[in-house]
């Protein structure tokens, strides 16, 4: 069960794995929480970096897909400033948003990464789905009720995930 929860990589910012690195692994698409992940819930514009990032991957031919547990309208709303498609009720921590967009783009399990900031549901979603994941540092350490229960759990999961795979450390990217 543990292993569920064991991100791929952890990287402290998303926006130091650029498209070179993903390539040589094979990743032809980025999927990505978006909430604290991508942006922070009191910059819903998101940071120049993150737009310089998004920019690169364009660029680089990758779609970046913002996979969410909200509703549509909720989502739409959401992604409005970073006008990125993206897959809603994706039921996370189970793998259907995830594997219904991995379909939608005909790409196999490993040609896809899950990028998000909860071991809880983004990197169990990954795992459920099949695909490797990146676990990114929360953008800001203030969290919505729901997911400062989820970071309590959380916080019982990394300390066996960290007895158990001592090796477990932050990268300054993929490439570290
Ligand atoms: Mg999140």
């Amino acid at each position: 069960m543990l292993e569920e929860f064991k991100p791929t990589w952890m990287v402290e910012s998303i926006y130091s794995v650029s498209p070179e690195q993903l390539k040589a692994r094979g990743i032809r698409a980025v999927f990505s929480d978006l909430d604290n992940t991508l942006i922070a819930w009191n910059n819903p514009e998101g940071t120049p970096e993150l737009h310089q990032w998004m920019a690169e991957l364009r660029e680089a031919g990758i779609p970046l897909i913002v996979i969410s547990n909200n509703n549509k309208k909720r989502v739409a709303k959401a992604v409005a400033n970073l006008k990125l498609p993206f897959m809603s009720r994706s039921l996370k921590p189970l793998s259907f948003g995830i594997t219904r967009a991995r379909k939608k783009l005909g790409l196999a399990k490993n040609e896809v990464v899950m990028v998000g900031d909860q071991l809880m549901t983004d990197m169990l979603a990954a795992h459920q789905a099949g695909v490797r994941s990146i676990l990114v540092k929360p953008i800001v350490q203030t969290d919505k009720w729901t997911t400062r229960m989820n970071r309590l759990i959380e916080k019982y999961v990394w300390r066996e995930l960290r007895r158990h795979y001592p090796n477990l450390k932050w990268q300054e990217d993929l490439n570290d």
